[in-house]
């Protein structure tokens, strides 16, 4: 038997897993929340209690990791973590490869969970398939002919901040109208909350907004992604109106990127995928508005979950076995 660790470093979340290599059902399996003020010092030591208590004594005969952040895969370091603090240049691969003297492989967690919904979930079969994934960010991962494709320097496949309305909000990154901007739980959050602190006084009657509100007992601090979900399901015009425009970018992004690279699937995941069935309906016919028709593509479910990362880090630790 050949004993795999899988591990997510998620940025809030930690998982990890272990796994014979070939099966399907895994042996021992541990999720921890990230502490509000967690660094990568604290961050590695739940993650070193976690592998603890699921190999009891065992050893791994590799390692795979899911970072959430940018990675350069050929050394296995970490460049940073864009929610935790103190990842800067962490040589994680050594680390681990140090402290259980075996081999281990790294990756960011996008290029992980595409290649774990290639190998394991909604990608089985198919030769190429971009996978995005939306929720607090908006990731991208690519499979070519089977395999992960990272670009020169592993930055491949950042649709998050493909631009797709030049005049639009700043994005984080410094740029305007990124698919990020427009599409993540948090952002979208944000233009509602915006909107609802300018508005004019109230009026008689139902209005864009008042979803909103009830759903969050007026405390617009409490306004999620998911709220805005909620609240579009429920009627809410402002909600409904943040949502196209998300399901619009998304949907205008996969178009050109079906254009440009023609791969045969998209496989979307995160927690703003959850948001119902209009939401990818309005995706499905701007991106096919957006390509050329000639240009063929299907755009799934993933079917992995939050799990998808944890899975890619089992084929990145069976690929280094084979
Ligand atoms: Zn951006």
């Amino acid at each position: 038997m050949t004993l795999i660790l899988a591990l997510d470093f998620g940025g809030t979340k930690l998982a990890a897993a272990t796994i014979n290599a070939g099966s399907k059902q895994w042996l021992g399996y541990e999720r921890r929340l990230s502490p509000p003020n967690a660094n990568a010092d604290t961050d590695l030591e739940i993650m070193r209690s976690v592998i603890n208590s699921l190999l009891k004594g065992a050893k791994p005969d590799a390692i795979g990791v899911s970072f959430g952040g940018p990675v350069d895969a050929t050394t296995g370091k970490v460049r940073l973590s864009h929610h935790v603090l103190g990842w800067e240049n962490v040589p994680l691969r050594d680390l681990l490869e140090e402290e259980f003297g075996v081999p281990a492989g790294v990756d960011n967690d996008a290029n992980v969970a595409a290649l774990g919904e290639h190998r394991f979930g909604a990608g089985q079969g198919y030769d190429s398939l971009f996978y995005i994934t939306v929720s607090t960010g908006v990731g991208g991962g690519w499979i070519l002919n089977g395999q992960p494709w990272r670009g020169s320097e592993g930055m491949a496949g950042e649709i998050g901040h493909m631009v797709v309305d030049p005049n639009g909000p700043v994005c984080l990154c410094g740029k305007r109208g990124c698919v990020e901007r427009l599409a993540s739980g948090p952002y979208m959050a944000q233009d509602v909350r915006e909107v609802l602190r300018n508005e004019p006084p109230r009026r008689q009657g139902r209005q864009g907004g008042d979803i909103l509100r009830e759903l969050v007992g007026d405390n617009l601090e409490l306004i999620t992604g998911q709220v805005v979900s909620e609240a579009a399901a429920g009627g809410d015009n402002l909600a409904q109106e943040i949502l196209y425009r998300a399901s619009w970018a998304l949907g205008v992004g996969i178009g050109n990127v079906a254009n440009l690279i023609n791969p045969q699937r998209f496989v979307l995941g995160g927690g703003v995928m959850k948001a119902g069935e209009d939401f990818w309906e309005v995706l499905r016919r701007v991106a096919r508005e957006t390509a050329l028709p000639e240009v063929n593509f299907e755009i799934v479910s993933a079917a992995l979950g939050d799990d998808a990362p944890l899975w890619g880090a089992v084929a990145l630790a069976e690929d280094i076995l084979c």
